[in-house]
This record gives structure tokens, sequence and C-alpha cells, in this order.
């Protein structure tokens, strides 16, 4: 066996020490390893290099024990090179999966970006004409210009959040959210899709406001509105869709949204949460990406909950969630109203002009936002292609509000929000950014250094003016307004 393992006769090997034949680099481990022997009385699980005598390295698996009396070292070796290797080969191929995966998900975190600048032009200018009374055709024709840019931006960013889920770079805070809450806001966002459909939407009876789930708000929301959508899109116009919650037990709390739709046939069932699988609705009217259910039962095991599907084929579906109910904050601290400004109507305050200052280098988003701020009327835009220049038209200029984007050539956009948070005269003026970069890290850092909103592009056109409006306050101190990251 020795002569298999190292290549030698008895002959060469009578007399020479052992160590000879250990590779060099493991020369000291291995003579720390025979004085512990010595002092321990055995060894195991040791291994070391030799060098064979064709040159070739054999790894060696060793236990041993010494016997005092006898002055002698029982050794037994196993040859475990091939073992070696392919635990290497194993390793390299971990890693090698891992860095693929990490170039994975930064290639699609840049492509979200390089794909949201051009969509900001295409959906912000599409809607700037839909708000210039064209006539029947070209409004048909600007539908679809927005219809097909909506679906875009779906489509990127549900293959966003399945990439940030499976690469753990998800980040959700999970607390206690009021379930009434919840179904009443995205139940009043479905509203106007049922009643284009002519659908009938039965909401629950009143929830008590101490309900409470452990849920992360946005993504609970973002679960209930696919399920919601989903149930209004794949009904029949004037069919039914319906929402209950009711409790399992002391500690769970199930949501049922039910339809009386087309229903799902038993054997795609299994289909259901694939991605991009539409289960041959492709080939209807009804649009979608057939990302929304893989991502959201994603959603749901990442929040600790489950999802869930019922189907009676021709008779309509019942998908229902199940999360983990939470302990009332009101109950402990008593309710605080939120405070906003928000105008309830969305109108610009009368009054004087107010100053927008907007750093940007894009010419197509800059043109876009000039012509926005045009049509309002009660705007001055003031422009910087520079952070370095913008913070000087800021100091210059005072402006009523500073719109900053945060790809710029000269400095990052987050040193220039630093730099007009450092200066007195800038540091309560609102900065409001306005990026491609939707991730909810980026976001956070922003606000907590001082932004005072997020937007991300595409921008919507409404949610931009009334941001404007809220913000950009001429001469009179501003109001708090509830950052939105959205
Ligand atoms: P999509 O974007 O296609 O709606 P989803 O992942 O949300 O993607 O849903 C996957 C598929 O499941 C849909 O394409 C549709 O075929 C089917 N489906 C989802 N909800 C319903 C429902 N309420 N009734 C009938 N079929 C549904």
């Amino acid at each position: 066996a020795c002569q298999d393992i190292w290549g030698y006769t008895p002959a060469e090997l009578i007399g020479r020490p052992y160590v000879d034949l250990v590779h060099v680099d493991d020369r000291g481990k291995t003579a720390e390893a025979d004085d512990n022997i010595r002092k321990a009385g055995k060894l195991t699980d040791f291994v070391n290099r030799y060098v064979r005598k064709d040159g070739a390295i054999v790894d060696v698996l060793w236990s041993a024990s010494w016997s005092a009396t006898d002055k002698i070292l029982f050794c037994v070796a196993h040859d475990v090179t091939q073992r070696q290797r392919a635990e290497e080969a194993l390793r390299e191929a971990k890693d090698a999966a891992d860095r693929a995966n990490r170039a994975k998900s930064e290639f699609l975190s840049r492509m979200s970006h390089e794909l949201r600048t051009p969509l900001n032009a295409i959906l912000g200018f599409s809607q700037l004409l839909e708000r210039q009374s064209p006539t029947e055709t070209q409004r048909s024709r600007l539908g679809h210009i927005t219809s097909a840019g909506r679906h875009l931006l779906d489509l990127i960013n549900e293959v966003l959040d399945i990439s940030r889920i499976e690469s753990g770079r998800m980040q959700l805070s999970v607390e206690p959210v009021c379930l009434a809450h919840i179904l009443a806001e995205t139940l009043e966002l479905i509203r106007p899709l049922a009643a284009e459909r002519s659908i009938e939407l039965c909401a629950p009876d009143k929830i008590d406001n101490e309900w409470h789930l452990l849920a992360d708000r946005q993504r609970i929301k973002q679960v209930m509105l696919n399920l919601l959508s989903n149930a209004v899109k794949y009904t029949p116009e004037n069919g039914r869709v319906a929402v209950s919650a009711d409790l399992l037990g002391e500690k769970q709390t199930r949501i049922v949204v039910s339809d009386n739709g087309p229903g799902i046939a038993r054997e795609n069932l299994s289909r259901l949460f694939t991605p991009f699988d539409r289960l041959g609705a492709e080939q209807s009217e009804v649009q979608g990406t057939g990302l929304g259910l893989a991502l959201s039962q994603r959603l749901m095991q990442a929040m600790g909950g489950s999802i869930g599907v019922e189907s009676d084929p021709g008779r309509g579906s019942t998908f229902w969630i199940e999360l983990s109910r939470a302990e009332s904050p009101l109950r402990r601290t008593g309710s605080a109203p939120v405070k906003s400004s928000a105008t309830a109507n969305g109108q610009s305050p009368n009054g004087p002009k107010r100053t927008v200052l907007y750093i940007e280098d894009n010419v197509s988003n800059l043109t876009l936002i000039e012509q926005i701020v045009a049509e309002q009327g009660d705007i001055d835009l003031i422009t910087a292609m520079q952070g370095r220049l913008g913070v000087d038209l800021a100091l210059r200029h005072a402006p009523d509000l500073i719109l900053l984007d945060l790809h710029l050539p000269d400095m990052p956009g987050w040193d220039v929000l630093a730099q007009l948070q450092a200066h007195e005269a800038t540091r309560n003026i609102p900065t409001v950014v306005i990026s491609a970069d939707a991730t909810t890290q980026q976001i956070q850092r922003l606000l907590a250094a001082g932004a005072r909103a997020y937007l991300t592009k595409p921008l919507d056109v409404d949610h931009f003016i009334r941001t404007c409006d809220e913000m950009a306050k001429p001469k009179t101190a501003v109001a708090e307004v509830t950052a939105s990251p959205s």
C-alpha cells in the first residue's frame, strides 16, 4: 500500500526520515502534529501532502497512536487525493456560482437603471401630450405608448424584485401593520380598474383598527394589489370580486380574495407561481407579465407568511394569504395623526412665483421637467447640468425647491446634497431627489441624508406636480411633508 501511495520501493525508503517526502509547505504542521501525538497519545483526521517519487502530489489522511511502552508509532494512512480534489472543485464551483450570481444582480440593477432613464422620457412626454387635449385618435395612440411603457416598467420592477429576493438583498421592514388600513388603501387603488370593467367589489364589513399583522407595509400592499388586480383582470365584465379577512386560531390571519371568473384548471395550479408562466393568458387580451404571483409568493415567504389558491374551473378562484397577527401599537402608545401638508386638490397654491432649481445632466430629462413646469405657469425654473454649478446657483438664488439627479458628470448627487445641507443658506431649502435608482437602500440613504422626498424615474407627472406643490411654498415656512419613496 505504501508503495502504491508514494511510488518508492521499501529499499528506497528504509533509513530516510519520512519528512523528506512531505510537501515543503506542510512540513511545519506535520512536525507539530508529530509532537502532539507523543503528548496526547493519538491523532485523528490529520491531512498533509506528500510528493510521490514521480513528482505528483498526494493528499494523505492520517490517524495515529503512540505507544510509550513500545516506543512505536502506529499509523493508518488513506490516500484522499480524489476526495480533496473533488472538494476543491466544489469550492471553486461554488465561488464561481457566487461570482456569477453577484454579476447577475449587478447587471440587473444596472439594466434597471439604464432602462428606466429612457422610459422616463417615453412615459413623461406621453403623459404631457395627454394633458394637451389630443384628438381621439391621438389619445388612443398615446394610450398605446403609455400602456406599453407602463408594462415595461412593471416588468423591470418585478424582475428586479425577484432577483433581489433571490440574492437575499431585499430589505423588508416587518412590523405591525393595520389590516383595516391595508385593505382600505388597496381597495381604493383597485376601485377605478373594477369600475372600468363593471366589476362589483365587495369589501369586508368594518374591521377593527386594532387588528394588526406582522408584515412589511409596502410589500403586503404589493401582494394584495396583485391578487386584486388579477381577480379584476381575469373576471369577465359584470363579475364579482370579494375580499374578506378571518382569524385562524389565535395567531394567524387569513386574507381571502375571491372572484367568480374563469378559475384555473387543476393541472395548471402547480405552475401558477412559476415566473413568466401565464398559463395561456398570453393568447388573451389580458395584459400581464407572468411575474406577479411568483413575486407575491416570494414576498410572502420573506415576510414569514404563505400564499395559496383554491379554484373551481368555470366558477372562480380563491386566493388567500396568511400572516401572523401582531399586537396593535395603538394599544400601547395611543394613535398619533400623520402630519401632511398635501394640498387636497393637488392644485398649485395661488400667489407669487416659485423658483425651482433642477440639477440634472440628461437633456431629455431636463426638457421634460422644463415642459411640465412651463405648463404650471407659476414656477421659474433654473437648471444646472453640473453638481458644483448647482450648489453655486442654490446659494445665489435661494430657490424654493431643489430637484436633484444623482448621476452628475462632476460629482455624485449624494455630495451635492451634503454640500447643500452644510450651507446655512441652503440647508432648509427642500431638496427632492429624482433618480432612476429605485432601490430601497438608496432611497433610505438619501432621505436620511436630508432629502425631503425621493421620486423615481420614470416620473409620474401628476405625482411630481403634487410634490412640487407640497414642497415649494414661496416666502413661507415649508411645512413638514411626509417623504414619499415612490
Ligand atoms: P400575470 O401578469 O399574467 O397576471 P401572475 O403571475 O399574476 O401574472 O398570474 C399568473 C397567471 O395565473 C395569469 O397569467 C393567469 O393565467 C392566472 N391567474 C392569476 N390570477 C387569476 C385569477 N384570479 N383568475 C384566473 N386566472 C388567474
